[in-house]
This record gives C-alpha cells, sequence and structure tokens, in this order.
C-alpha cells in the first residue's frame, strides 16, 4: 500500500528525517512510537503531502507521490487522516462534515452522501448527533466523527497522529475501540501514539523513532518485550 525509500526531510539546517525505509502491507496496522521531535508527525505530513520531502521517494501503490507534479487532490483523496486536534468544520453540522467530501472529492449525489454518512455515525455510535454541530460534542465524539469522516471515502490508508493526546483520559478508551475495530476490519493504518498499551494491543508492527531514523522495528512482543537498542528501552521506561 505505502512504501517509503530513503526519504529525507530537514527544516533549514536541523534534518528531522534521516532515510526512512518503510513498506506497509495491504491491511498491516503500524505504530509509530518515539520521543517528542523524534519525527513521528513529520514522517505522517509527508506522506499526506503536507510537506515536500527532500529526497527519497513515497510510493502510494503503484503511484510516486514524491513526484512534484503528482495530483496532490487525488492522492489525498486515497488517504485518510486524522490529528491531534479534532479539526472538524465546526459550521457544518456532523452530517455535513462527513458527506461534504463524498460530495465534492467523490462526487457522491447528496443522497447517496447522506445514506453513507448515516451508516458510519450508527457504526461510530453517534447516529443521535447528526444534526448537531461539533461544539456540543465532547472531544472523544469529536474524535469518532473525525475518523468516520476519515473513512468515509474508504481510504486506502488511514494516517492517525496522536488522536488521543487531547482528550480527558476517560474518553480515550471508546476512540481506541474504534481504532481497533477498523484495525480488525482490515484497514491499513499507520498511527503515532504515545499509547502504548494500545499499540501492543493493536499493532503489528512497531518502529521506534530516534531523531529521524527508524533505530527499531518489528512486533509489539519483540519492541516491547525484548528491545534490542538501549534508547529504545530508555524510552520505554519513560512511557510505560
Ligand atoms: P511529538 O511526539 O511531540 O508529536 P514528533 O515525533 O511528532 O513529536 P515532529 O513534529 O515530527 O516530532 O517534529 C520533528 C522535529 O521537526 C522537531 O524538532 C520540530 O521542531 C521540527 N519541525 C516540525 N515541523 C516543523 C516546521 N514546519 N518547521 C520547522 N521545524 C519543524
Ligand atoms: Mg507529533
Amino acid at each position: 500500500v505505502l512504501r517509503l525509500e530513503d526519504v529525507w526531510k530537514a527544516f533549514d539546517e536541523h534534518t528531522v528525517l534521516q532515510g526512512i525505509d518503510l513498506a506497509v502491507a495491504p491491511g498491516e496496522v503500524v505504530a509509530l512510537i518515539g520521543a517528542s521531535g523524534s519525527g513521528k508527525s513529520t514522517l505522517l505530513r509527508t506522506v499526506n503531502l503536507l510537506e515536500p520531502v527532500d529526497d527519497g521517494r513515497i510510493w502510494l501503490g503503484e503511484m510516486d507521490i514524491s513526484d512534484p507534479a503528482v495530483d496532490v487532490d487525488a492522492v489525498r483523496a486515497r488517504i485518510g487522516v486524522v490529528f491531534q486536534q479534532y479539526n472538524l468544520f465546526p459550521h457544518l453540522t456532523v452530517q455535513d462534515n462527513i458527506t461534504l467530501a463524498l460530495r465534492h472529492v467523490h462526487k457522491y449525489s447528496k443522497t447517496r452522501a447522506d445514506a453513507a454518512a448515516t451508516v458510519l455515525l450508527e457504526r461510530v455510535g453517534l447516529a443521535a448527533k447528526a444534526r448537531d454541530h461539533p461544539d456540543r460534542l465532547s472531544g472523544g465524539q469529536q474524535q469518532r466523527v473525525a475518523i468516520a469522516r476519515a473513512v468515509a471515502t474508504e481510504p486506502d490508508l488511514l494516517l492517525l497522529d496522536e488522536i488521543t493526546s487531547a482528550l480527558d483520559p476517560e474518553l480515550v478508551g471508546d476512540v481506541l475501540d474504534l481504532v481497533r475495530a477498523l484495525a480488525d476490519d482490515g484497514m491499513t493504518i499507520v498511527m503515532a501514539t504515545h499509547e502504548m498499551a494500545f499499540a501492543r494491543d493493536v499493532a503489528d508492527r512497531v518502529l521506534f523513532l530516534d531523531a529521524g531514523r527508524i533505530l527499531e522495528s518489528g512486533t509489539p512482543a519483540e519492541v516491547f518485550g525484548a528491545p534490542r537498542e538501549e534508547r529504545t528501552r530508555e524510552f520505554l521506561t519513560r512511557f510505560t
């Protein structure tokens, strides 16, 4: 689904990604862990074309999306994204937040888009909130709507960047349950997370990023249970 080949990215003289190689298979769930500033968000942002790379290539399926001439909208139509801060459109209802991309990017009719939104809102347990505006929802509910919106278009890939870190602890569980359900359904997911227990539970593979390099990669049992690198061990004792 996704392949990064020797991806480099610097901001001014500060090199943030230093030769990232990564291949994500269909249905795979990959968790990015690592200290603040290690490059997790930057990595996700290069995939969604929010940051151009300085060197290396990124493939989404057969498409070289690091090619500067790539059709950015076409790439983004194939990728669902959810960030830390719920970025719902405040002036639209929950329902219209979900139908917007379906109608404008995927050219669904209003009837078809509304029907799809209804199914999704049922699925995330928020059918009763369809007519409300986002500010009437809790943070956890907003994040579930953001996830529903991200998967509405049946993307090839879902990118999640610390989607629970702005939430009150009691709201985290429902959001993580939803991600787990999507993973069980076969969605391909790359997620940056500080929720180590969750990463251990749902990820097929865990990557430890350190100063813009993938220092260690393996199954959750390998990385959490028997980290090979001293830096990984240090990080894990601080975060678990
Ligand atoms: P966190 O766990 O805090 O979210 P992260 O692993 O996601 O951290 P990034 O956000 O990818 O880290 O940032 C990596 C480095 O790149 C940081 O040193 C950050 O200051 C720098 N950086 C990120 N975006 C920019 C930008 N637009 N301009 C300049 N520097 C940036
Ligand atoms: Mg980040």
